[in-house]
Order: structure tokens, then C-alpha cells, then sequence
């Protein structure tokens, strides 16, 4: 499966004031070793109201839990948008906190943001669905071949 790039181990303080501070009330975040070896990628299930990411060790790890907060706190659980524009959203909000903290992001991870938007526009596209010039302008920036295959 999928995944994207691993960097250096971040302080650990660092993502525990983070997590502390940017996880949605009322949800649970579930972080798995699994995951994080075998994927990567984080998931929302608003049923459940738990956000389920990777153990947290790099920016990477980190991107994705902000990711998954970003989803909850742009209100995608209270309302529809099309997939490309929540994907943009929560892409937004994972860099805006991470640049907000001090964190730093490396040329790569910022590559990784643009595809995820792009692969959503994408897909929106085949549907027909109209798409949001500031998506379509950050997933133009991005590139095809970055994920590393485990
Ligand atoms: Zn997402």
C-alpha cells in the first residue's frame, strides 16, 4: 500500500502539544503502529467520531492527524461539499497549522498535500463536478510519482 515519504522523528513535546491542542472535541484519535507501517493515510469516521492515524512520529504522521482535524473542523461531517474542495480544505488547514507551530514542512511533504488535492480534483472531474479554482491552482503545482511503495 501507499504511503508517503518518512522524515526525521520530530521532538515528541512538540506533537503532544499539538495533538492536545488541535484535536476536535468530542472525537477520539486513534493512532496505530499498523497504520503508520502499513499505509499511512488517516481516516474520519464521524459515526463513530473517531479519527483513526498513524502512531505520530514525524511531520508526516503529523500532516496526517491535522489532516483528519482539518476534515472535523472545516464542519465536513455537518455539511456537503464536493470531495476535491474538503480535501483542499483539510489540506489547508494541516500546512497552515503546521507553518502556525514552527513546524517545518520539507519540499516533499508540501508535493504530497498538492497530490492528494490533485488525485481528489481528479476524480470530481470524471463526475462532472465544477471545480474550485484555489483547489485546482494547489493540485496544479503537484507531481505524479512521489509515493513510495513498501
Ligand atoms: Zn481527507
Amino acid at each position: 500500500m501507499a504511503r508517503g515519504p518518512d522524515f526525521p522523528a520530530l521532538n515528541p513535546e512538540l506533537v503532544a502539544d499539538i495533538y492536545r491542542r488541535y484535536r476536535p472535541r468530542g472525537w477520539t484519535i486513534r493512532q496505530s503502529k499498523y497504520r503508520r507501517d502499513h499505509g499511512g493515510n488517516g481516516v474520519a469516521d464521524s459515526g463513530l467520531r473517531v479519527l483513526r492515524v498513524p502512531l505520530l512520529i514525524d511531520v508526516n504522521d503529523l500532516h496526517t492527524l491535522l489532516h483528519e482535524c482539518g476534515h472535523v473542523h472545516r464542519g465536513h461531517f455537518l455539511v456537503n461539499k464536493p470531495h476535491h474542495l474538503e480535501e483542499h480544505e483539510a489540506e489547508m488547514y494541516a500546512l497552515h497549522v503546521l507553518w502556525a507551530e514552527g513546524v517545518e514542512t520539507p519540499h516533499l511533504l508540501v508535493r504530497v498535500s498538492r497530490q492528494i488535492v490533485k488525485d481528489a480534483v481528479e476524480k470530481d472531474v470524471l463526475k462532472d463536478i465544477p471545480i474550485d479554482w484555489r483547489a485546482q491552482a494547489w493540485a496544479d503545482k503537484g507531481i505524479v510519482a512521489f509515493w513510495r511503495h513498501k
